[in-house]
């Protein structure tokens, strides 16, 4: 006799997918049990259910399912890189990257926490080489400052490392550069310098290894 060691919410679940009957609606599955379900059925290889589930997945990592809990997202990165579901991986793991080690190890597995803190150094190190604005001749101000009020008054420095630090995903996304440069409306030398400052971080962070490609 095999004792499972799945909880007595996924056990009658994974039954249903093992009988010739109609298969549960999947979309009426809380996370818990979906991902129960999901981690089951690739275990025993219950094949009518590990495609669904794995769409399920994606999309509680993607979508409306992860704004019920916050670490959705590393359940879900946790599933993924468990069975090598590179896809869903790379699309879940930009996400977690404000998450704490502490946070993290508890929802992935002992390889999957060292292949994840290797991703997410990539970006820690954009902050440590980079967090100081580059001033270039072409974005002095007349007189031949680097810095006017406007700049003082805005303490973009601390605000970008504060927001990076607190959300490593920033780095990806143009919308956030935009927001950042649109605060300096009143000096255009100051939005140049700003630019150059993120553009170069974020090229940076485009050339690192998604999470799959990671090496540990
Ligand atoms: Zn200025």
């Amino acid at each position: 006799m095999v004792e499972l060691t799945e909880n007595d919410e996924v056990v009658p679940l994974m039954l249903k997918y093992m009988h010739k009957q109609r298969h549960i609606d999947i979309k009426t599955l809380d996370f818990n049990a979906l991902k129960g379900l999901a981690d089951a059925a690739e275990k025993y290889s219950i094949y009518p259910a590990m495609d669904i589930c794995k769409l399920r997945m994606e999309y509680a990592g993607c979508y409306a399912l992860s704004r019920l809990r916050d670490d959705a997202f590393l359940d879900v990165l946790g599933y993924a890189a468990k069975h090598s579901y590179s896809d869903i991986c790379d699309l879940c793991a930009p996400a977690t990257l404000g998450t704490s080690l502490t946070i993290a190890r508890l929802a992935l597995g002992p390889l999957s926490t060292l292949k994840w803190a290797t991703y997410r150094e990539g970006f820690l190190d954009i902050l440590r080489t980079q967090s100081t604005p580059p001033v270039a001749q072409h974005v002095l101000h007349k007189g031949g400052s680097a810095i006017c009020d406007v700049w003082k008054e805005i303490d973009i420095q601390s605000r970008v490392m504060t927001r990076v630090l607190a959300d490593p995903e920033c780095l990806l996304s143009t919308a956030w550069k935009d927001e950042m440069i649109a605060l300096f409306l009143a000096c255009p030398y100051c939005a140049r310098r700003v630019k150059a400052w993120l553009d170069g971080m974020m090229r940076s962070a485009s050339t690192l290894p998604v999470f799959s490609e990671v090496v540990v």
